[in-house]
């Protein structure tokens, strides 16, 4: 049996073939899932063209994570194609620009909240909009960047990091009673729209690949996808609250 033969998914962040969102909604179909994607405003169109190239047809509905009304609305808009989740992935991150590349001291607050806002907070708000629709044994994974360093440019988007993945520990607490289980991959440099809207993100990529001792490639965000996969499947019933790292090995070594 395919390993997410018959489950339900809704996908959020799927932007451009390079999206990790993209090759997950890609392998969670060639797995067996019907797959539900959200986008939203001016970049809802761009992921209709993109879900063609999907092996099989994914509806879009329109989610912009920090819009109380996209959440409110958002179970019905899901109920349009499919009546229960069995899984959510939260594939989003923004921050201005203001805040990265290395000019940490500098960042305002109002464009910290902004990060903070979009790239943290909404777990929570994904999760509670969806929790009509979950059913019990089904999980929600979002996507971190190691947030336990200071990197050379990702500054404020670091710290958004840090509270995304505290958030899914706590979402991890008040869900598994819910029988939600709340799990992130934290994926080495993928050269998706993100990563390259971050002012120097080729000093965050580079040597990476040198320090892996599996080796890393920048280009493709397959190996994630996998494991967004692998964690919204049954073969990890017992598992909450984890991070799993995606990234060739270098969260485990030193220099
Ligand atoms: P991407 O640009 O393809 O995807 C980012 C997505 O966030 C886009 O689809 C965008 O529409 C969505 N988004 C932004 N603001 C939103 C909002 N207000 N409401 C709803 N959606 C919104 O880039 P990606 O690299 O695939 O990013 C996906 C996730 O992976 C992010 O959380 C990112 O931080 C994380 N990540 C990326 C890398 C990397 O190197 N690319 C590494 C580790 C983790």
């Amino acid at each position: 049996m395919a390993l997410l033969e018959g489950k339900t998914l809704l996908i959020t962040g799927v932007l451009t073939d390079a999206s990790i969102a993209f090759h997950a909604a890609r392998l969670a179909q060639e797995e067996g899932a019907n797959v539900v994607l959200t986008s939203f405003g001016k970049q809802l169109r761009l992921t209709e063209v993109i879900a063609r190239r999907l092996p099989a047809p994914a509806p879009v509905v329109q989610l912009d994570v920090t819009n109380d009304e996209d959440l409110a609305a958002l179970p019905e808009r899901v109920r349009e194609h499919a009546d229960h989740l069995d899984g959510v992935v939260h594939s989003i991150g923004f921050a201005p620009q203001s805040v990265m590349g290395g000019n940490f001291l500098a960042g305002e607050w109002p464009d910290v909240a902004t990060a903070l806002h979009v790239s943290a907070y909404s777990l929570k708000s994904l999760a509670t909009a969806t929790l009509p629709l979950l059913t019990q044994g089904s999980g929600l994974v979002g996507l971190t960047f190691d947030a336990r360093y200071a990197w050379p440019v990702y500054d404020w988007m670091g710290v958004a990091k840090a509270a995304f993945e505290s958030t899914a520990r706590y979402l991890a607490r008040d869900l598994g009673p819910h029988g939600v289980r709340v799990n992130l991959v934290s994926a080495g440099p993928i050269r998706t729209t993100a990563a390259k809207s971050i002012p120097g993100f080729e000093t965050m990529e580079a040597g990476w690949s040198d320090r892996a001792p599996l080796g890393w490639d920048l280009t493709t965000a397959e190996p994630a996808a996998r494991a967004v996969v692998a964690l919204l499947s049954d073969w990890f019933p017992a598992t909450t609250g984890e991070i799993v790292h995606v990234d060739g090995g270098v969260h485990a070594m030193g220099q």
